[in-house]
């Protein structure tokens, strides 16, 4: 009798303790039997908390979908991107978002492991959040993103919940490896048209960098690029680099020219450049700063296929190189890798074996969002 008094003391005395430790800690944490959606997807995390009202996932499982990169030095997380910087101080636990502290908890460490709001994460990335009460999912989605309509996500819902319920393997979906850019340059010209067929055929899109010079007389090319939902920006006017690099006037021209005449033929934006040769050496501090002013962005590379250097026959040194190129910057943790390729005949050569690997590899192939900018040059000048 004593010991069942005893015992039935410990017990209480134990639920009071994690009262208090759930008061202290203000988490009155509960696995939640929450789904959390991605334009046309149901994500897979190994662990979803319903916290304060909310949904939580773990940080570094949601940063990895979403594409957000996150640094973790002395108790301090970083995540960083489209100039938006939150912190979380695990030891003052101040959570700030551009040096202004928050007055909430989004991110919150459990056993270890920081949980993040999914509503607060996808809102400061630009996305938006949408309810799904009955089946308890939040979608996040971009208008600017193709996605199916709620009502048709709704009925996908119910029958991956159904297919969840019954004995049936549930399918997880597959994350991509990381995001490939593409890029073209030196064109419009006849190999410029056999790319975009071959992107085409594949369903992917790319971006191609246009000297100005050769674009008046390729407008049929042009249109072909622009309706296969491809991005144009300029490679300068002559591609000449004594004429480019010779004053930072020259070289400020030959880019406003260039992104002047894309505006005319294609009705779009260009305010995205590569440069001829690169960044560096050439491009001073004042083009540097003249490219800031007027509002571009500056891509160089990642991975160089070197293919202006083969001929047709030795299309596959360039397939070589460009895997060799992207397994390198994988490894180094680089989830956006820009590969640079030109519209030559060796190039269309390779081109179809290089996305048939991509894709058989998991990467996921891309065109410039402006919207999205990844900063990429060589200047490692965070403001292009
Ligand atoms: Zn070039």
């Amino acid at each position: 009798m004593v010991s069942v008094i005893k015992n039935i003391l410990i017990i209480l005395v134990a639920i009071f303790l994690s009262f208090i430790h759930c008061t202290a800690t203000g988490q009155a944490s509960t696995s939640a039997t929450y789904h959390v959606g991605l334009s046309d997807k149901i994500l897979d995390f190994s662990d979803i908390k319903f916290i304060d009202e909310d949904t939580k996932v773990p940080l570094e499982e949601i940063a990895a979908y979403l594409d957000i990169p996150i640094e973790q030095e002395k108790g301090i997380t970083y995540i960083r991107k489209n100039g938006i910087e939150i912190i979380f101080n695990e030891n003052s636990k101040i959570i700030s978002k551009n040096g202004a502290p928050l007055d909430w908890y989004p991110i919150v460490k459990i056993n270890g492991k920081l949980f993040i709001s999914v509503n607060f994460i996808a809102t400061e990335m630009g996305y938006k959040v949408h309810d799904f009460q009955k089946q308890k999912t939040q979608r996040i989605y971009r208008d600017d993103y193709g996605h199916m309509s709620h009502e048709n996500y709704e009925v996908f819902l119910n029958q991956f919940l159904n297919k969840q319920t019954s004995t049936l393997p549930t399918k997880t979906e597959v994350k991509s490896k990381a995001n490939i850019y593409l890029t073209f340059d030196d064109g419009p010209n006849r190999y410029t048209g056999i790319n975009n067929s071959i992107l085409k055929k594949y369903n992917v899109h790319a971006t191609f960098f246009f000297v100005g010079n050769y674009m008046k007389k390729n407008k049929p090319i042009i249109d072909a690029v622009v309706k296969d939902g491809h991005y144009i920006g300029t490679h300068s006017m002559t591609h000449d680099k004594e004429k480019v690099y010779k004053s930072s006037k020259s070289f400020i021209d030959e880019m406003n020219e260039g992104a002047k005449l894309i505006k005319q033929m294609t009705g779009n934006e260009a305010k995205l450049v590569r440069v001829p040769y690169g960044s560096k050496p050439d491009l001073t501090v004042t083009m540097q700063s003249e490219l800031i002013k007027k509002g571009y962005k500056l891509w160089d590379w990642d991975v160089d296929s070197r293919d202006w250097k083969y001929t047709d026959k030795e299309a596959d040194q360039i397939v070589k190189n460009v895997k060799a190129g992207i397994e390198k910057s994988y490894k180094s943790g680089d989830r956006d890798i820009i590969v640079l390729l030109h519209d030559r005949s060796q190039t269309t050569k390779a081109l179809p074996q290089i996305i048939e690997w991509l894709q058989k590899e998991g990467y996921t192939l891309k065109t410039y969002e402006p919207e999205h900018h990844i900063v990429k040059n060589f200047l490692h000048d965070t403001s292009l």
